[in-house]
């Protein structure tokens, strides 16, 4: 897409980052099936090699594909600029990577995805890295948590199960008189519903594995930073700030300005870690992104429709989503995402573990798996499954108790997601 007049979203998740294909004008962005490029002159490969030059070397760094998708999911969250990854949790390691450094800590949300939760207990620590749990309603307790060798707070703008709103704003605050940059995983709510770098955030971690793709068929990751952050002005960022040996004494952030968190994961992040995003998934992404408002919207009404349903349903103790009038959330509704709130949320069966055991037997037309963010509408019982290890007390405050069941609603015709939870509550 040529600089233009400033798009709409529905515009730009088409075109972001596209152009009919320069040698031969394809006009659906090509797959480069390919590893390496073929450098003009022995000049020219020096130059790359500097970074004095930009352009491909090796599809572990880039690969014209991967790099269209990286943008429009940049151009959409309206960031400055954007690197995908293997998955989400690459992105979130690839995030945190030029922050972070042996005895450095993240203070970061209690409402997490549960896998985030472990590779921030558990697998971070091996780096010498360490993650301080917080409610971030509690904005004291937030800033209490916040020490000298913090450098970064995390968080997401919709969290995974409970119907959990962030007030981004708020934490912004905190993070911004702290000095400290604010990294918020925007997977469950997609740019279409929220904007987390509007609302201060400095940098955007998603999973495109969920929504953007949409269709449930490959796994990966972004990043989107912001270009807002000083990188320089504390000292605590040296990777950013100081000179590089690897690239003969770079200084990335004197030299990139605003993009060197994304030249950053790319010539030292994707080059060294190689989390890299293969350009087969870059594709099926592209293709699932063209459609993210379309889908989106379908998701989130069909949500609201299911979501009132089951509320009024006898067997049925409490369901926790807040696009419901209900929710304690919706005064954050209106200001975060004001286009809905998801379509992600959990409920309670009256009856308790042994009924949400027999109800997941008992769906059709609801696929019984660990994912979100599909097309098709999902189930799964946590505390049976991906919360199973946790006792009965972090079950309960991770908001998968052991009654509790959590749907990711489909994009199929709402009547027939009810008709599939009526038929199975009528079984339990
Ligand atoms: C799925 C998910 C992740 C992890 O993403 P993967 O692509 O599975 O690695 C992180 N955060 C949230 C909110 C998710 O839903």
């Amino acid at each position: 897409m040529s600089e233009g007049p400033s798009y709409g979203f529905d515009t730009l998740q088409v075109h972001a980052g596209a152009r009919p294909d320069p040698a031969t004008g394809a006009r659906q962005t090509p797959i480069y099936q390919t590893t390496a490029y073929v450098f003009r002159d022995a000049d020219h490969a020096a130059a790359l090699f500097n970074l004095q030059e930009v352009g491909y070397i090796y599809s572990r760094l880039t690969n014209p594909t991967v790099a269209v998708l990286a943008e429009r999911i940049a151009t959409l969250e309206g960031g400055v600029g954007g690197v995908c990854c293997s998955s989400g949790h690459a992105a979130q390691i690839m995030a945190l990577f030029p922050l972070m450094g042996p005895g450095r800590n993240v203070v970061a949300s209690t409402r997490l995805y549960g896998g985030t939760i472990t590779q921030f207990s558990q697998t971070i620590r091996r780096f010498g890295w360490s993650a301080k749990f917080v409610d971030f309603d509690d904005l004291d307790a937030v800033k209490a948590a916040i020490d000298e060798d913090t450098r970064a707070i995390f968080c997401e703008a919709i969290a995974n199960p409970g119907g959990y709103i962030t007030d981004l704003d708020a934490i912004a605050g905190v993070a911004d008189a702290a000095g400290l940059p604010l990294i918020v995983d925007n997977t469950s709510a997609t740019p279409y519903l929220c904007r987390p770098i509007e609302h201060g955030a400095t940098l955007v971690v998603h999973s495109t594995t969920k929504y953007l793709t949409g269709n449930g068929t490959v796994t990966g990751g972004a990043i989107v930073d912001s270009g807002r952050f000083d990188w320089s002005a504390s000292g605590k960022f040296p990777s950013l700030s100081d000179p590089e040996p690897a690239y003969h004494g770079l200084k990335f952030h004197e030299t990139f300005g605003p993009l060197a968190f994304t030249f950053h994961g790319i010539a030292i992040g994707l080059r060294d870690l190689g989390m890299t995003m293969n350009p087969q998934a870059a594709h099926y992404t592209l293709m699932g992104i063209e459609t993210l408002s379309l889908r989106m919207q379908r998701h989130v009404e069909n949500a609201v429709r299911v979501a009132e349903w089951l509320e009024q349903h006898p067997k049925v103790a409490r369901v926790t989503y807040a696009g419901l009038p209900s929710s304690p959330y919706n005064d954050r509704v209106a200001r975060i995402c004001p286009k809905g709130a998801g379509a992600l949320f959990t409920f309670a069966l009256k009856d308790g573990y042994e009924a949400c055991v027999k109800f997941v037997d008992s769906v059709n037309l609801f696929s019984h798996v660990a994912n979100l963010g599909d097309t098709r509408s999902l189930i799964i019982h946590p505390a049976s499954t991906t919360h199973r290890q946790l006792s009965e007390a972090q079950q309960v405050a991770a908001g998968a108790a052991p009654d509790t069941l959590r749907v990711s609603i489909g994009i199929e015709d709402a009547a027939d997601i009810i008709a599939d939870l009526d038929q199975a509550l009528a079984r339990v």
